[in-house]
């Protein structure tokens, strides 16, 4: 009775995981998408606990517990721009509880009824192991490139190709000796040395991607998370936990193919570390000279202008400076300015950052256009204020072969009349490459925190 119960909420759990993803897809029903995802959640979690009898109930319960109130604190104290990172750290849990999960398994195996049951569920085991592990490191690495504590340069070794290989060829023959392991021992072992071959793996597949290409890596690793709770589903024989970790795993890999189409990267170079990838080279200073601007002078600039595209970028989010930019938007269109904001795919530190930040401070979604709606339209337009945007508007992808963001697709400001980019100095953006845009006889520089420069525009603007 308990257990149809249970698999009549697991199904409905899984039905609402599958609107709420749909939800996702637009800004403009992602609330509702998160909606039916929590609601998802809690169905999931209550018919779990119901269906766990004995013991293990109050150990389920403490756990949910001190976990959902662990997540509820970090929820609170996490900043906007901290999201990437705090999503790193989830995948890595994710990781390391399937691994453990593997050897919990392994330590007290289930009593198979046939050989290929067995030899079934300890592939189970192993995959489930192999996937969490590879999570847990690479995710760890992501962690720290976000955080800033390692730096996005990629580590390049000189065989890091044939180690890569050498490495995953070691885990299928463990995963035989595992498999077929006449006793537990020898197969904890071969569990073991393979889990620390695959932490090797992973962290060395996440350090030898640059900067610019960490938004595909995060992705992926959030598809290997999902693929990692699929696996440990086999292994609890959870069927709600399969599909929820197969749409997870499988959404995460078309985000990934999303990603690295909008990023003219190849898909199965990101995920094996850059294989096949063209080695960058030192690129070349950029040549003129930087012309910085004032606020009243960008004030003017904007008053006088028919056509205006808004370029936010991580800067923007780290300055919070998206409520007064819509305010600045709503009052030069009440003015008669044509304002629109363009949206690179990995503006910010998360896919659909910018789209977040702009939907809360209320920007109406029409005009806010993605990269290659708005990309032919730059020549026409009159001023483009790029707002603590940089690897997105280099054109240094387009001209400079040797650049790390070569053939990166970006969105070209430089074709509009001038271009106002507000930034507080000239440092390079996330991917570590100096900008030729800052130098070019059309551009601005206004230098500053971009609230602080933002907010000064607004009160310029209400002046007038
Ligand atoms: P960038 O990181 O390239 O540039 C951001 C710029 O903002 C910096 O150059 C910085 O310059 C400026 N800035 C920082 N703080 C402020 C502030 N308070 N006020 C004004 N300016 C500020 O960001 P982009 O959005 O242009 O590009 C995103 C980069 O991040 C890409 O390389 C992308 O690949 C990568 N990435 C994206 C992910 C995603 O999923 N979207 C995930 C991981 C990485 P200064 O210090 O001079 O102010």
């Amino acid at each position: 009775m308990l257990n149809g119960v249970g698999n009549m909420a697991w199904l409905g759990a899984a039905t609402l995981f599958i609107l709420s993803l749909r939800g996702l897809s637009h800004p403009a029903s992602a609330r509702r998408g998160n909606v039916y995802g929590v609601c998802g959640m809690t169905i999931a979690v209550l018919a779990t606990l119901l269906v766990t009898r004995g013991a293990s109930l109050g150990i389920a319960v403490g756990a949910a517990l001190v976990g959902g109130g662990i997540g509820a604190w970090l929820a609170r104290r996490v900043e906007m721009t901290q999201m990437p990172q705090l999503v790193a750290v989830l995948h890595s849990f994710v990781g390391l509880a399937a691994t453990l999960i593997a050897f919990a398994n392994a330590l007290s195996p289930a009593s198979a009824s046939s050989v290929v049951e067995h030899a079934i569920h300890d592939t189970e085991i192993y995959v489930g192991a192999f996937i969490g592990t590879i999570t847990f490191a690479g995710s760890i690495v992501a962690f720290l490139k976000l955080q800033g504590t390692m730096g996005g340069k990629p580590l390049v070794l000189p065989a890091r190709h044939l180690i890569n290989a050498v490495a995953l060829a070691l885990c299928v023959v463990l995963g035989y000796r595992f498999v077929s392991a006449t006793d537990s021992a020898q197969a904890l072992v071969a569990l073991g040395v393979m889990c620390a071959i695959a932490g090797v793996l992973g962290v060395h597949l996440v350090m030898a991607i640059g900067g610019a290409d960490m938004p595909v890596v995060v992705s992926m690793l959030n598809s290997y998370s999902g693929w990692a709770a699929a696996a440990t589903g086999f292994m609890l024989d959870n069927d709600l936990l399969v599909t929820t970790g197969a749409l997870v795993g499988s959404s995460g890999a078309i985000l990934s193919y999303i990603m690295c189409r909008a990023m003219n990267r190849s898909f199965v170079s990101v995920i094996l570390g850059g294989f096949g990838a063209v080695a960058a080279t030192t690129s070349a200073t950029p040549e003129g000279e930087v012309v910085a601007t004032t606020v009243e002078e960008v004030g003017t600039l904007l008053r006088d202008a028919a056509e205006v595209v808004i370029v936010p970028g991580y800067g923007m989010a780290v300055a919070q400076a998206q409520g007064t930019i819509s305010e600045i938007t709503r009052r030069l269109r009440a003015q008669g300015v044509r304002v629109r904001f363009g949206i690179h795919p990995v503006a910010g530190r998360l896919p659909g950052h910018m789209n977040v930040l702009l939907a809360e401070a209320k920007v109406p979604y029409d005009i806010v256009l993605e990269m290659d709606e708005i990309n032919e339209d730059f020549t026409n337009t009159d001023v483009v204020l790029v707002i603590g945007a940089n690897d997105i508007v280099n054109p240094g992808a387009q001209e400079d072969a040797g650049s790390p963001i070569a053939g990166m697709p970006v969105l070209e400001v430089w074709r509009a009349r001038t271009v106002v980019v507000s930034k507080r100095s000239m440092a390079t953006g996330y991917a570590g490459v100096d900008n030729p845009l800052f130098y070019k006889d059309n551009t601005r520089m206004l230098f500053g925190d971009a609230k602080g420069s933002v907010d000064a525009l607004l009160r310029q603007l209400e002046a007038a």
